[in-house]
């Protein structure tokens, strides 16, 4: 029987339009192949949707999202609205999405594609073969601790106060989803925190310690952060999946996303509990090249397959999407921005109809 799923479409503003355009070819397809059938609605997010309704983040766009099974972000922002006051900034539709959905997991791949080694500013055997998976807690800790806020005290002088807080329920339910993403890779998880010093992250080691017991099949290991840092660059290898709290997943995933030294290649994913994830590129409106024809929809096409492995749980389909991309890397097919000299060079459009040739159209 077809399996049905409502997919909310949020294709934003710059180049976001292109590759979402791209990625819904591709998806339609690979339904047609599988026997999945996804119900497209698209909705209004960011600058397009300032345009449009005066606001970033209608109400109307919520509520489709909320109504889906998935929702399939391209990116936001430009020029355009750069001087707007910052609660009515494109982004500002960015923030309320993520609170209206409670997206609490970030999950950020940060993988070498062999075609791709070049790009990377490590030495080949270093990043030869690294496939990281960084799980990040995206609502808690210190960005949102109270208290918060800068005070002036006694004597006139002006302090800053930002609170690394963490409940046992929170540290939980972001170790859950860690946990089950290294049940579907290679079952290693490393839990990354700085518990020779904070008593948040003493808590953060015992509770994940205390659940690990629940996934006895994944090995469970826990590192510093000072040295997770100092590791991913000396050695990403070792590491397969890491859980970590927002401050440090916030430098650690764009640390890891780096080796890979290429931005028009990385998805994401954001996860919530009862809501749809959204998925989505690490890049972003890539104002500078928009209508051009020149972007590469490549983060945006990955992002769907995390949509089909982590929030559709339709793992066949996802692996016949990534090996689609590897395949039109393999042919040497490029876009500008992972060019590099005797490989073909295609625009946005040309690189969606190479991918729908590789899936066997
Ligand atoms: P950017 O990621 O948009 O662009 C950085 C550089 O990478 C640019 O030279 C761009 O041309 C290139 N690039 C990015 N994605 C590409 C792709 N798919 N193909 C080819 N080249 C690509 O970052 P920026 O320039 O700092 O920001 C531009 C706008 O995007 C700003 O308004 C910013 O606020 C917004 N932004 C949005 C998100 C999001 O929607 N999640 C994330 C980051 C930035």
């Amino acid at each position: 029987m077809t399996k049905t799923y409502k997919i909310t479409l949020l294709p934003g503003d710059g180049i976001g339009p292109e590759i979402m355009a791209v990625t819904v070819e591709v998806l339609q397809l690979l339904g047609k192949q599988l026997d999945l059938e996804f119900q497209f609605t698209e909705a209004l997010l960011g600058g397009a949707a300032i345009d449009a309704t005066g606001e970033p983040l209608p109400s109307v766009t919520l509520e489709t999202c909320k109504q889906s099974d998935a929702v399939l972000l391209a990116a936001i922002g430009g020029y355009k609205w750069d001087d707007l006051p910052s609660g009515q900034r494109p982004e500002a539709g960015l923030l309320g999405l993520r609170s209206g959905l409670e997206l609490f997991a970030n999950l950020r791949p940060a993988t070498i594609l062999p075609q791709l080694i070049e790009a990377s500013s490590l030495k080949r055997e270093v990043v030869e073969g690294v496939d990281i998976m960084v799980v990040r807690e995206l609502t808690g800790g210190i960005y949102f601790g109270k208290p918060k806020g800068i005070f002036i005290n006694e004597n006139g002088e002006r302090r800053g106060v930002n609170t690394m807080v963490y409940s046992e329920a929170e540290i939980d339910r972001i170790g859950r989803v860690a946990f089950e993403a290294a049940r579907k890779r290679s079952k290693r998880l490393c839990s990354v925190d700085k518990a020779n010093v904070l008593e948040v992250s003493q808590l953060w080691r015992s509770c994940i310690t205390e659940l690990g017991k629940e996934y006895p099949d994944v090995e469970l290991s826990h590192m510093y952060v000072d040295n997770a840092a100092m590791q991913l660059v000396r050695n990403p290898k070792q590491f397969d999946t890491i859980v970590t709290g927002n401050l440090f997943g916030d430098i650690l995933s764009d640390a890891a996303a780096m080796l890979t030294g290429s931005i028009g290649m990385l998805p994401s994913a954001s996860l919530g509990a009862g809501n749809p994830g959204v998925f989505e590129p690490v890049h972003g409106s890539a104002p500078d090249i928009a209508g051009q024809d020149k972007a590469n929809p490549l983060a945006q096409v990955l992002s769907a397959a995390m949509m089909l492995r982590y929030g559709l749980n339709e793992p066949v389909a996802a692996d016949k999407l990534e090996k689609a991309v590897l395949q039109v890397l393999d042919q040497g097919d490029r876009t500008g921005d992972i060019f590099s000299p005797g490989m073909n060079l295609l625009g946005c459009k040309a690189m969606g109809a190479a991918l729908l040739r590789a899936m066997g159209e």
